[in-house]
């Protein structure tokens, strides 16, 4: 039976350099529970350490939540990866991982990047550089997300720094992204007027949160039977009566 699902599916947790420290693995579920979000994901910036706390804090209650990331490709393009389970998120960790620069980070330029437990307790600290660009391009990045059965989403488009059309003004014709972000500060409408390219793939909006007060703050409904990669994909593909609604 299908089911509307209202998801925020671009959330960064404490483990993001940008992401307030009350972005914590309980926290984010309490909130989303709040606003009555069915679906989330953890999007954290080249990393993943904080989704399976996420995961176990969300356990027993009517809240489902993705292993997210939100990866920085080379020509400096935010894409947001989708994955249905732990095990496909870690081996796309370990390419993001061996292909992050690392560059000499001045270490009171960043903040802390906190990995909490699934009771909000410090497990430790991610000392990798986070905001830094990865060596993949573009079309690494959403073909390696694709061998593992992902989705690849391009994020908020519509800003100027970090998206694809504000790095490369145009979206390739080659590249099999799965949709299209837009930020909580532009309307469908404005999109697609204002950028063309965007004519030919499903659009969603996520909150894009790095703190409590903004999550759920933007949400696409789902209609899908149950809150698997499958089924958004199907739902971005308008397939089988799944659809964004
Ligand atoms: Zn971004
Ligand atoms: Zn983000």
């Amino acid at each position: 039976m299908l089911k509307t699902y209202k998801a925020d599916l671009h959330i960064h947790s404490c483990l993001s350099p940008c992401g307030d420290l009350d972005m914590t693995p309980r926290n984010i579920v309490r909130q989303a529970l709040a606003l009555g979000l069915d679906l989330i994901a953890i999007s954290d910036h080249n990393a993943s350490e904080n989704i399976a706390a996420t995961i176990k804090s969300a356990e027993n209650t009517k809240l489902s939540v993705l292993a997210g990331m939100e990866v920085t490709s080379s020509e400096e393009v935010h894409i947001l990866a989708f994955f249905d389970n732990l095990d496909s998120i870690s081996q796309f960790q370990k390419v993001v991982y061996e292909n992050l620069i690392s560059v000499e980070i001045d270490q009171r330029m960043i903040q802390d990047q906190v990995i909490a437990n699934e009771k909000d307790e410090v497990e430790g600290f991610n000392e990798r550089p986070l905001l830094g660009a990865s060596l993949l391009s573009l079309e690494e990045i959403v073909e390696k997300i694709h061998q593992l059965n992902g989705l690849a989403i391009a994020s908020h488009v519509d800003k100027e720094s970090y998206s694809i059309f504000a790095q490369l003004g145009f979206i390739p014709d080659n590249l099999q992204l799965d949709g299209l972000e837009i930020s909580p500060f532009s309307t469908i409408e404005d999109v697609r007027n204002n950028f063309p390219d965007c004519s030919s793939f499903p659009i969603v909006t996520f909150s894009d949160a790095h703190f409590l007060k903004d999550l759920g703050s933007r949400t696409t409904n789902f209609v899908i039977e149950k809150p698997t990669i499958r089924e958004l994909r199907m739902a971005l593909q308008n397939d089988s009566g799944r659809k964004v609604g």
